[in-house]
């Protein structure tokens, strides 16, 4: 039987272990999976666009596991009353090839994304960051609020989304939390929300080379975590920003960001970091105070895998009943697996009888 965790069992396992532990535990999670990077059997994930979207397949193993995620892209959904990003995905036995886990994964993936900028930042952010900029405040809004709020300490979060009730709608979820010391302050521009922050966040959803960010926008020091461009033709930043001689530019995994990350606006030798380097020391994060750093987010499959092994771990330590697949069929003879489909009594069967 294949462990199954629907929607509503992923609110639970969130509630019991709270989202502030979640979100630190999940970042530790993917830190030490990215420490380990040359164990992992990585390609650039399979991306089958539409003019309206992309649906992807995200595979990847350490040999021992072994996992996917299916993930659309669709920024016209949420105008029709759908989800811009929805996913789900498995994690199997590398052994026998056997499936272990089926999840989840809109709610995850909201939850991993924001635990990696966060995890990133903290290795490229000036250490005294306190205040954020945060544009679009749609699905993943609230996730990458509390990621950076709990985990780095910011204390400020400057909201601007094209949709105000987008906006609205964050200031009331987040005004739901207990959340001491950290205040939100809806902006009329990005501009304004952009001016004197520590940290940008840039999670918009819109199927084009946007320019969120431009480069008079853009101050030294600033931390630019880039969430939101994740498919070719899909960026959030003017390439002049990635460009200049101050910026650092630290990606998940080469290969893919150039294909659908902010860096595909540049040419293919131009410099860049990967994680890994970063989380293992083999590189900086940041050199100065002064310098400009972007976490070139594109969504990378292993962030997927850490995030269903640890779901699969806290699975196993609940003792409330769960929810059990037959997905795979279970037999007396492996090689009887027509066995599945005879009648009860196989004695009636009329193929079966003796000449
Ligand atoms: P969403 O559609 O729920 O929210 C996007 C928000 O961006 C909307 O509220 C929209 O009004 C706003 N927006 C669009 N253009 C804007 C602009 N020019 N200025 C300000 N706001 C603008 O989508 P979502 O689920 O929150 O996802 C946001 C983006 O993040 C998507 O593009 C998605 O593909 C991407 N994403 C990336 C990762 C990753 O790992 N890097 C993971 C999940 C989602």
């Amino acid at each position: 039987m294949v462990e199954y965790i629907g929607t509503a069992r992923l609110e639970a396992l969130v509630a019991r272990v709270g989202v502030a532990r979640f979100l630190s535990e999940l970042a530790t999670e993917i830190a030490a999976d990215y420490r380990r990077w040359p164990a992992f059997d990585k390609s650039p994930r399979h991306a089958s666009h539409s003019a309206v979207g992309v649906i992807e397949l995200m595979p990847i193993s350490d040999g021992t596991l072994y996992s996917f995620k299916y993930v659309n892209g669709h920024p016209k959904n949420t105008a029709e009353g759908l989800l811009t990003v929805t996913a789900f995905g498995v994690l199997a036995d590398v052994a026998t090839g056997y499936p272990l886990l089926l999840s989840e994964m809109t709610l995850a993936t909201a939850l991993r994304t924001a635990a990696i900028s966060a995890l990133a930042a903290r290795h490229m952010a000036r250490p005294d960051s306190e205040v954020m900029a945060l544009i679009g405040n749609g699905a993943q809004g609230e996730f990458q609020a509390l990621a950076f709020h709990h985990l780095l300490g910011v204390r400020e979060i400057r909201l601007f989304d094209t949709d105000a009730h987008a906006t609205a709608k964050m200031l009331r979820n987040l005004g739901r939390l207990d959340l001491p010391g950290l205040s939100l302050v809806p902006c009329a521009s990005a501009q304004a929300a952009v001016r004197g922050a520590d940290i940008v966040t840039t999670v918009t959803a819109d199927k084009r080379n946007a320019l969120i960010l431009t480069p008079e926008m853009v101050e030294p020091g600033m931390h630019l975590n880039a969430v939101g461009g994740d498919c070719p033709g899909k960026t959030e930043l003017h390439a002049d920003i990635l460009r200049r001689a101050d910026t650092r530019i630290v990606v998940e995994y080469e290969p893919q960001a150039r294909i659908e990350g902010e860096i595909q606006q540049l040419q293919a030798e131009f410099p860049v970091i990967e994680l890994a380097d970063v989380l293992d020391a083999r590189a900086a994060g940041r050199q100065s105070p002064t310098e400009v750093t972007v976490f070139d987010s594109v969504g990378f499959a292993l962030n997927d895998f850490s995030t269903l092994r640890y779901l699969r771990r806290l699975v196993e330590a609940d003792a409330s009943p769960g929810t059990r697949l037959d997905l795979i069929p279970v037999l007396a003879d492996p090689k009887d697996l027509f066995a599945r489909l005879l009648p009860p009594t196989a004695e009636a069967a009329p193929w079966r009888r003796s000449a």
